[in-house]
């Protein structure tokens, strides 16, 4: 049987079923989450996504991401449909640490059966029982479709699954044109055209949504908070909990900032760093023969792909820029 069949068997087996996805949810996290619970809706199962922290306000409008549990939000219950669960998928996370260390502690005490369906390099390898990690997939929501399509099941795609997929894999590939984009993505997405997602819908709701605050926030950190380091080819933009809260900063206000700076004509590489409550999270971004990954990882307790990866840091923003300045010379030599 192929791994697309056992994982269908695993569904139609089970009686409860949990859906997880990674902390700071992004386009792809809830996209794959979303089309995989309307596609075991479909299969005509129960299940429940339970995510560590609740959608960004520019995903809100999926359908269905009301329904989402946050652990943030309520951690007993969470908890407790986790623990409760005979089938649990971890959707776009490689670790169990990337759900939050509380969250964490809860999924490592999960006796029923996890599935883990990722894109992300290395893998933790004794965290699911079933593992489906391929790197070259350009997003998770790419292979939720292969599930659907290898488990015999594409007559059961509709609307409803294909709008959620369609937008995790247009923002996972920066809107179709990240090195990630392949011929088959092209026929992926036709597929789901046809399956009556209305495409240019999806690129309003993620696009056409900005308030003024936002427009502000992303202008204000363009013009005055955007630095090219020597060389010339790294671009930093910060902006730190006061400025945040000066444009009343909402979740998913600093979202694409890193790509901006990226798209600077001769710009390689491009960290943003945005302090909340003490917190510094690193958005890195790089192109050609720069990898990212290796330098998050090193560094700043993170990782992700070569061209797109992430960390954190706890002491302080200023601290946080400095050593990353401090390292750039080791990690992308001329
Ligand atoms: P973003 O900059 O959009 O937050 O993240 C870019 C990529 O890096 C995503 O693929 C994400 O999964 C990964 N990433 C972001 N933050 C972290 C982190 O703290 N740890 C790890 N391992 N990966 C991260
Ligand atoms: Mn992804």
């Amino acid at each position: 049987m192929n791994i697309y069949k056992e994982i269908v068997e695993e569904i139609l087996n089970a009686k409860n079923i949990v859906i997880t996805a990674h902390r700071s949810p992004d386009g792809d996290s809830i996209g794959s989450s979303m089309a995989l619970f309307q596609f075991i809706q479909k299969l005509g199962k129960k299940v429940v996504v339970c995510h560590p922290d609740p959608a960004p306000e520019f995903l809100l409008w999926v359908e269905n991401t009301a329904d989402i549990k946050s652990f943030e939000d309520h951690r007993l219950e969470v908890s407790e449909l986790i623990l409760n669960a005979d089938l649990v998928f971890c959707l776009d996370y490689n670790a169990p640490n990337r759900v939050g260390k509380e969250m964490e502690e809860v999924m490592l005490k999960i006796q029923g059966k996890k599935i883990m369906i990722d894109h992300h390099p290395h893998p933790a390898e004794d965290f699911c029982n079933i593992i489906i990690s391929d790197t070259n997939a350009c997003s998770t929501c790419e292979l939720i479709f292969d599930l659907i399509e290898g488990s015999g099941n594409l007559h059961l795609l509709d609307e409803r699954i294909g709008t959620p997929l369609y937008l995790g894999i247009m923002t996972d590939t920066g809107s179709f044109r990240f090195p990630a984009m392949k011929p088959v993505i092209h026929e992926i997405l036709a597929k789901l055209l046809k399956a009556g997602v209305v495409h240019y819908k999806v690129h309003e709701n993620v696009f056409d949504t900005n308030t003024i605050d936002r427009m502000k926030l992303r202008g204000y950190a363009v013009s005055e908070k955007m630095e090219i380091l020597p060389g010339n080819k790294i671009a930093v933009i910060s902006l730190s909990d006061g400025e945040l809260k000066r444009y009343n900063y909402q979740k998913g206000d600093t979202e694409g900032l890193v790509n901006m700076a990226l798209s600077v004509k001769g710009i390689q590489i491009a960290a943003f760093f945005s302090e909340k409550d003490g917190v510094v999270k690193i958005s890195f971004r790089s192109k050609g023969d720069y990898f990212v990954n290796k330098l998050s990882m090193e560094n700043f307790e993170g990782g992700g792909h070569q061209y797109a990866a992430g960390g954190i840091s706890y002491e302080g923003l200023d601290h946080a820029i400095n050593k990353f300045k401090s390292l750039v010379n080791d990690y992308f030599p001329e």
